[in-house]
């Protein structure tokens, strides 16, 4: 079902200490706000899902992981499986973030399994793609971003995708102040809609949840949401406090 949704990518960070005070001031925070019209996914790091999940269950918000192993068990040492995730009641995850893809070398084939792992645990992936910046500079960033979703997620069939969360993340917008445009985001948006839309069918593809990532804040989700295929955010920096990560859950 097409969603708003507002995704936190914390990332590496916060102490135990930090992390459990501000998933408590979030949850405080949409309890104040009542019914939560949107989605809203906390994505901290593995050792603090229990946590997260724990306060979760008396609140609105869904609890995601940012990376998952492809295989279900075995001998991966320092690895974490969709057993385990699901087994935890996490929801969502993270797959074929820029920062996994660059510094982990996740490839293409990876990230496919990765998605189907996820999916046989009933789990929905938050799928990441987009372009780095030389590959706009050169006009490249549609066959970049088709090439990703082809070789990792296209290969779902219908009710796999239609579990699937979409996040266009411009790398060069990732953690640099610089968001894309709300044309530029839009643009990219409809393309992978009408991609979706030929290879699935339209119905599907209006129902797919396509989120911006990228330096997206308070001070400019709301013009990004406002595009009509832009259905919400994955947020990086901005997620990290509860007062700012609340304004953008409200910019809709
Ligand atoms: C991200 O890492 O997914 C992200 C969008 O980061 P930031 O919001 O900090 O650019």
């Amino acid at each position: 079902m097409r969603r708003k949704i507002v995704a936190g990518n914390w990332k590496m960070n916060k102490s135990f200490q930090d992390a459990e005070e501000l998933v408590a001031e979030i949850a405080d925070k949409l309890e104040a706000l009542g019914q939560a019209r949107e989605e809203v996914v906390l994505c901290p790091p593995f050792v603090y899902l229990e946590m997260a999940t724990d306060i979760a269950q008396e609140s609105v918000f869904s609890v995601g992981a940012q990376n998952m192993n492809d295989h279900d068990e075995g001998a991966f040492t320092g690895e974490v499986s969709g057993v385990m995730l699901e087994s935890m009641d996490v929801e969502y995850c993270i797959i074929g973030h820029s920062e996994r893809r660059k510094y982990y070398k996740e490839d293409h084939e990876l990230l496919a399994r990765k998605v189907d792992a996820a999916l046989r645990h009933g789990i929905r992936p938050i799928f990441c793609c987009g372009e780095l910046l030389p590959e706009r500079e050169s006009g490249k960033h549609f066959e970049v971003v088709r090439k990703q979703l082809e070789e990792s997620l296209f290969h779902l069939d219908t009710a796999g995708l239609s579990e699937a969360v979409i996040a266009y993340e411009p790398v060069w917008a990732i953690g640099t102040g610089v968001n894309a445009s709300p044309a530029e985001a839009q643009e990219m948006h409809a393309y992978i809609r009408g991609l979706i839309a030929v290879k699935y069918g339209s119905d599907l593809a209006s129902e797919t949840s396509i989120l911006y990532g990228g330096s997206c804040n308070a001070s400019n989700a709301r013009e990004l949401f406002a595009q009509p295929d832009v259905d919400g955010g994955l947020i990086g920096g901005a997620s990290l406090k509860a007062d700012e990560f609340i304004r953008i859950v409200t910019s809709f």
